[in-house]
Formats: structure tokens, sequence, C-alpha cells
């Protein structure tokens, strides 16, 4: 148990992954997976096309691939503030925590064990199986200043 220690995937797990369950991998989708690697946020997928603006997807190929990877696990879908989906990476270690500011829209996920949260539920009979928690916050101390600038996200 070391929570502290969220093992980044790499690009040539994620291209094993891929070539495992029969994709092809193209230029373009080898951009994209290095785009959702690179990331050090949650996006939504306007935000992960302007960052292979160049590379041959439009919108819908990136959507198309986005709800791919997630399909194979190792992508999550997360709701944001507006109804949007953003995407980031399936942390290895299964429970994590989402915490959405609900002022400027910005996701941060946190590893956070939820032993209690399945313990409770194993006791009402359920086996848990993995844990996502999108708790929604006012991050202060990030974004209050900063309200007055144009927004970057
Ligand atoms: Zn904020």
């Amino acid at each position: 148990m070391s929570p502290d220690r969220s093992q980044r995937l790499k690009p040539g797990d994620v291209y094993d992954r891929l070539r495992a369950a029969g994709f092809r991998l193209t230029a373009p989708r080898r951009a994209l997976v290095a785009a959702l690697l690179a990331a050090d946020s949650p996006l939504c997928a306007e935000q992960i096309h302007a960052r292979v603006c160049g590379q041959g997807l439009d919108l819908s190929t990136v959507y198309r691939n986005l709800s791919t990877f997630v399909g194979m696990g190792w992508l999550q879908a997360i709701p944001g503030t507006h109804g949007e989906r953003l995407f980031s990476l399936r942390t290895t270690s299964a429970d994590s925590v989402t915490v959405q500011c609900l002022d400027c829209g910005r996701v941060n996920v946190l590893p956070a064990s939820a032993d209690a949260l399945c313990a409770a539920v194993a006791d009402l009979g359920f086996r848990p199986d993995s844990v996502r928690v999108t708790l929604s916050a006012h991050c202060d101390h990030k974004c209050a200043h900063s309200a007055t600038d144009s927004p970057t996200t």
C-alpha cells in the first residue's frame, strides 16, 4: 500500500494494449495517445482535439477514439461542471477522488482510499469493484484571485 506512488502509464504500455486489442497504431492515434499521456489535468474532447491539431484527426475521430480508450479501461471519463465529459488517465490504484471546482471548473484527480465506503456497501451485500468519487468544491486559494483574469481553460 503506497498511495503516493501513482504509476504513470507509458506510451509503450498503451500501444501494447491497443495492438493486443487489434487496433492499428496510426500516426494520428499515436499523437492522440501522446497528448493524453502528457496532459496534467483532465481535458474535454475539444481541448484534446486542440492538442493534436494538425495530426489529421477531426473532432468526431477524437471522440470515437476516446470512447474506445475508455472502453479499454486505461482512460476514464469524468462528468464536468457543465455536463461535458472530461478525460483523464485511469490511475492504476483503483480508488480515486475527483475534485472539481464549482467556480472555474478545474479538475484534480487524487488517489484516495475508499476502504470505509467499500466496507459500508459490503455490509449492504454488494461486492465493491471500483470506486469513483467526484467531490464538488471551491478552490478558493487557487482561482479566487485569478477570477478577474481571462479564463485559460
Ligand atoms: Zn476554481
